[in-house]
């Protein structure tokens, strides 16, 4: 790109550094900073001492929803949503710094960070392009990432509705004990799980 200037240019190898350092896939790289692909895999294998993985990143709003990476993309978006907003951080900024503050929390709790720098980035794009929305839990009051145009208004989230038995839920062998309340009660759960 033509008109780049030094200070750009050093901006651009900074946060380029930054991304890296945070695990950021060239495809990332390429489109938030004005560097040459040369340079960017020159810099990429300064940090991390090897090549880029290759090949497309596979993501679609589908792994968002899965339980536990809607629970850690949740926290980030919340996080994310913070910084645009009262914050008033945009852009790259905001992305890097609420991943830096997920990063945070996720290790206080000693839990492995489940969402990518890369898929935090992906994720703020599908919410540009207007394929994911936030829904508030009926039952928690947290908000949660969902896909753009889901009914929301009786939603609840993954924390609140543990998946569990889903698919394996009742066998004719195990409802021995399990029976115990009324037949009415047992039968309309029965029901429910079936539903849900
Ligand atoms: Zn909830």
């Amino acid at each position: 790109m033509k008109n780049k200037s030094v200070i750009e240019e050093a901006d651009d190898v900074r946060r380029a550094v930054e991304m890296v350092q945070l695990g950021a896939r060239m495809q990332m790289l390429e489109v938030e900073t004005r560097l040459s692909r040369e340079k960017l895999l020159k810099i990429y294998k300064e940090v991390r001492g090897a090549s880029p993985p290759k090949g497309m990143l596979p993501f679609s709003t589908d792994w968002f929803m899965t339980w536990q990476p809607n629970v850690h993309s949740s926290l980030f978006m919340n996080l994310y949503r913070y910084f645009t907003g009262p914050a008033g951080v945009q852009g790259l900024d905001a992305i890097l710094k609420s991943y830096h503050l997920y990063l945070d929390h996720i290790e206080a709790g000693v839990i492995e960070p489940a969402l990518s720098l890369t898929r935090a980035w992906t994720l703020v794009r599908f919410f540009d392009a207007d394929l994911l929305q936030m829904a508030a839990c009926t039952r928690c009051g947290g908000e949660f990432v969902v896909h753009a145009h889901d009914p929301v208004h009786d939603y609840v989230c993954g924390l609140c509705n543990m998946p569990s038995r889903a698919g394996s839920a009742r066998r004719k062998t195990t409802t021995r004990k399990a029976v115990a309340p009324t037949r009415k009660a047992a039968s309309a759960s029965s029901r429910k799980a079936v539903v849900a």
